[in-house]
């Protein structure tokens, strides 16, 4: 599934082929998505030039003069840049066409994603509740344990709430906990601000280690076969049930906390 920093990578893999650009016509070939996509997302976009390609939390948002398109990627999907004209697969499920004789192409073969159109993307039901940017000024430790205070859930599932902040997925999770010498399973209320102050540094970290080495599929996302985006990177914990600890040796455990496969070091993380 594109987590957050495959999906800043697909921002920045696409942005250079599609910013400034107009769209002269919108292929829509499957409109069975998430949610039906609507007619009035064709005509809106037919015709409108394309300013700055953004993000929000896991949404790529390709501000337009027709309005913000506001892109889902799903569980399978990914965007990349083809010549116009290229016969699409089965799975390719809407072409925007340029003026630069490209197209950016969505490919999801599961059809999880989404595309709207909002005239002020931030206020869409999607995005309005959605909480602070893991790599923006608002995350730190301070904010994680104001929010925190009297909550008995456990700090995994916590940093994973979008309400609280976006962007951090399971394996994230896992790998900031680690990272941060916290235990997984510890109720949010009863980490002391000194630690989420490590968690803050940590989270940040293992998602601009991870879009780091994204960055390096950036060429693929022209003239690619659609797969660019997703990337393999290395993981201390998440996965490694029985492996040892790269930090003491001691075999890394697995538990399902709040429904999700978790991975941590008893003896590393307290
Ligand atoms: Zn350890």
């Amino acid at each position: 599934m594109p987590e957050l920093p495959e999906v800043e990578t697909s921002r920045r893999g696409i942005a250079p082929h599609i910013e400034g650009r107009r769209i002269v016509a919108v292929h829509v070939r499957e409109r069975r998505l998430r949610w039906n996509l609507s007619e009035d997302v064709d005509q809106r976009l037919t015709g409108a030039t394309i300013g700055k390609v953004g993000r929000r939390a896991k949404y790529l948002l390709i501000d337009t003069s027709g309005g913000t398109a506001i892109l889902h990627l799903g569980m399978s999907g990914s965007v990349y840049v083809v010549d116009a004209g290229t016969p699409a697969g089965i799975h390719d499920h809407f072409d925007l066409e340029l003026d630069s004789g490209k197209m950016l192409r969505y490919r999801d073969p599961r059809r999880f994603g989404s595309l709207h159109v909002a005239n002020v993307p931030l206020e869409h039901p999607l995005l309005a509740r959605l909480g602070p940017e893991p790599l923006g000024p608002e995350l730190t430790g301070t904010y994680l344990w104001a929010r925190s205070r009297g909550r008995r859930l456990a700090v995994k599932p916590f940093i994973m709430t979008s309400q609280i902040v976006v962007g951090v997925g399971n394996i994230y999770a896992s790998e900031s906990l680690f990272l941060a010498g916290i235990h997984p399973k510890r109720a949010a209320g009863r980490v002391a601000l000194e630690r989420y102050e490590r968690l803050a540094d940590a989270i940040r970290q293992v998602l601009e280690k991870a879009i780091h080495a994204g960055g390096t599929t950036l060429r693929d996302f022209y003239g690619s076969d659609g797969e660019a985006g997703y990337f393999k990177h290395e993981l201390a914990v998440y996965d490694r049930a029985g492996k040892p600890c790269i930090r003491c040796g001691q075999p890394i455990v697995s538990a399902v906390i709040g429904q999700r496969a978790s991975y941590y070091c008893r003896t590393c993380q307290t």
